[in-house]
Formats: C-alpha cells, structure tokens, sequence
C-alpha cells in the first residue's frame, strides 16, 4: 500500500476529522461519490443511469454498526430497497456490508438479518450482493454466505473476492466448485504483508489470474475495476477464449471513470454502477480519497465553487 493511501486512511479515521467532514462533505463534493441521502434522490439517479443503459448495484452506506438496533434499521433499509427496485421497475440489485449487518455484534444474529434480506431477494426476483471488508472478517463472512448459498441458490446470492489477498486463489478455486456469482476487485482496506501482497504489480497480477480463473471454470464474473488496462486486458482474453458476454459484468464506481463506463455499454458490454446512498456515507468516501488523492483536490475546489 503506497504512504499516501496509508496515510489519508489513518488521518480519515481521527475522531475531529470525521465529526468536520461528516457535517459538510455532502456539499463539499461527497455527491460526485453518493447518490442521494434518501431513496427518492438516489431512485431518480438510478433512472438516470438505466437510461444511459447502465445497470446499478444499490448500496445502503454504512458500515460497522454497534447496536442490534442500528443493525435493525440497516436490514428493513435493505429490504425496502428491493421493494423501491421493484415499484419503480428500475435495473438495479443491492450490495450489503456485513458489519452493517451486525457482524461485529453476533454472528447468528447478523446470519438472521441476511436471511430476511435474501429472501426478499429472492421474493421479488433479484439479487444481493455481500461486499468483501477486512480480512479479520473473511472467514465469517464466508460462512453466512454459504449457509445462505445453500439455503437460497446462487442466483439470489453473490459474494466479493480481493486480488490483493494472498488466499484469493484457493477461494476463487473453492467458490468455482459451487458456480458462485463472484465481483472480483482489488481490495480497499489497509492490510499488513503477511496477509495481502504489497506491490500494484503483485495485486494486479492475481486480479487477471483471479477473473481468468474463475471465467475459465464458466462461472459468472463480475470484473470491477477502473483499471483501463485490466479492462482492455479482460475484452481481449473473453474474446480469445470465447467466452460469452452473458457470463460477465464490468462493474465501477458511482461517479467514477464516467465517461469509460459510457464506453462499455455502447460497445454492447454489461456494465453495472456500483451506486452508494445514505447519510453514513464518510467511510465510503474516505476509501475513494484514498485511492486517488487527486479527488482530496477535487473537493478543495468545490470549496471555492460558486
Ligand atoms: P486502481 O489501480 O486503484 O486504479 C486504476 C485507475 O482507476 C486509477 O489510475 C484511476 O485513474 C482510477 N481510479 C481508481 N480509484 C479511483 C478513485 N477513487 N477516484 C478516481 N479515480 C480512481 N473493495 C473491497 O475491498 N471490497 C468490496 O466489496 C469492494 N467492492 C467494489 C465494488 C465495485 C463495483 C468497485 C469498482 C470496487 C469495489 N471495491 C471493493 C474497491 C476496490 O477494491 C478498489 O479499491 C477500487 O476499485 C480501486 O481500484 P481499481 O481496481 O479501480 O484500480
């Protein structure tokens, strides 16, 4: 992980910084990442993008939860999603964080709140997709998702698996056995060497082998990154390997390499918008500065914007 991303990762997590930039982000330019506060905001950006003939992959921002209640209020806002999908007849599935979940609380209680939310998947004939966090919770989040798996069928379930982990290959080879609809990225959070590989080139290597990987074993791939050249790389080996293009997805950032999302689905790819809404939206944000400092840039700008 290079110092930059190292260092806005500690410096986002200060108590002073997260109460200034939770109380004026939003203006400051947190929306070139967020939706929408609310639903209805958030429903009219979705028809915005299935309009561009984007799809979307809705996320309920929040994370981390630390009362059962406010893990309570995160599952009936998953299932509501599903039920405003399926009102306003928009192209969109839902992601969900398991520590929003009540993960960090107890896990059988979590496992129960992610049952009632694939099943109202399954109800309205959708899909959930869980978002992979930090690798001390890998293996608990591995085990919800199979017991749902078998409870629910892969087409209402899906899961995240990290390129910069070391353990990627043999889950990607794992969850290949049971045809598992799998985003592959690269991962997001700080993680030390002894679990995740320190160089770009190390991780972006295990992307192309994890999406080559799992493509080759003819399971469902959605290939989430901006990453041009990767992008270019995955156009190339489907069509060298004949793969269809209704076995795949690219996948990006709401807000993010717009224009080259517009780009893919005029050239007739599947591509999804990974779209986050909510007030709990300073984590989710934080990782995006992260990932680019140049966007730290973009929201100092808008400071002086009229
Ligand atoms: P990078 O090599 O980081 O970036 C490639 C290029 O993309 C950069 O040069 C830059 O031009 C552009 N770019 C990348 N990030 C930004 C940014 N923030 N702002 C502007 N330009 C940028 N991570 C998890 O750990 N768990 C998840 O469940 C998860 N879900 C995701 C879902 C989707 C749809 C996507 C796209 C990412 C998800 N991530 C998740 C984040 C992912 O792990 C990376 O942190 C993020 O995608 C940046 O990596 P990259 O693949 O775009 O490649």
């Amino acid at each position: 992980m290079s110092m930059t991303r190292k260092a806005v990762l500690t410096i986002s997590a200060n108590p002073f910084i997260t109460r200034l930039v939770s109380k004026y982000g939003m203006k400051l330019g947190a929306s070139r990442f967020v939706a929408g506060e609310n639903m209805g905001d958030t429903l009219l950006k979705v028809k915005e993008l299935n309009n561009e003939g984007l799809l979307v992959t809705l996320d309920l921002l929040g994370e981390s939860v630390h009362t059962r209640e406010e893990a309570l209020v995160a599952t009936d806002g998953a299932i509501r999603s599903f039920d405003a999908i399926q009102q306003q007849g928009v192209n969109s599935n839902v992601s969900v964080k398991l520590t929003q979940l009540g993960l960090d609380i107890d896990p059988y209680f979590c496992l129960d709140n992610m049952d009632r939310i694939v099943a109202k998947a399954k109800e309205t004939g959708n899909f959930v997709r869980i978002d992979m966090e930090d690798s001390p919770r890998i293996d608990a989040t591995m085990d919800i998702f199979s017991t749902l798996l078998e409870k629910y069928g892969r087409d209402h379930i899906g899961l995240v698996i990290q390129s910069y982990l070391y353990r990627s290959d043999k889950d990607v080879e794992q969850l290949g056995t049971h045809n598992v609809n799998l985003r592959i990225v690269k991962g997001a959070y700080k993680e030390p060497k002894e679990v995740a590989y320190p160089e770009k080139k190390d991780v972006d290597e295990a992307y192309r082998r994890l999406v080559a990987s799992h493509l080759r074993n003819g399971c469902y791939t959605a290939i989430a990154t901006h990453d041009i050249a990767i992008i270019q790389w995955a156009k190339t080996f489907v069509k060298e390997n004949n793969i269809s293009t209704d076995l795949f997805e690219f996948q990006m950032l709401y807000g993010i390499a717009t224009s080259l999302q517009l780009d893919l689905a005029r050239e007739g790819y599947k591509v999804r918008v990974y779209t986050p809404y909510g007030k709990d939206w300073y984590p989710y944000f934080s990782r995006r500065i992260a990932e680019r400092p140049a966007n730290a840039l973009f929201i100092l700008k808008s400071l002086f914007r009229k």
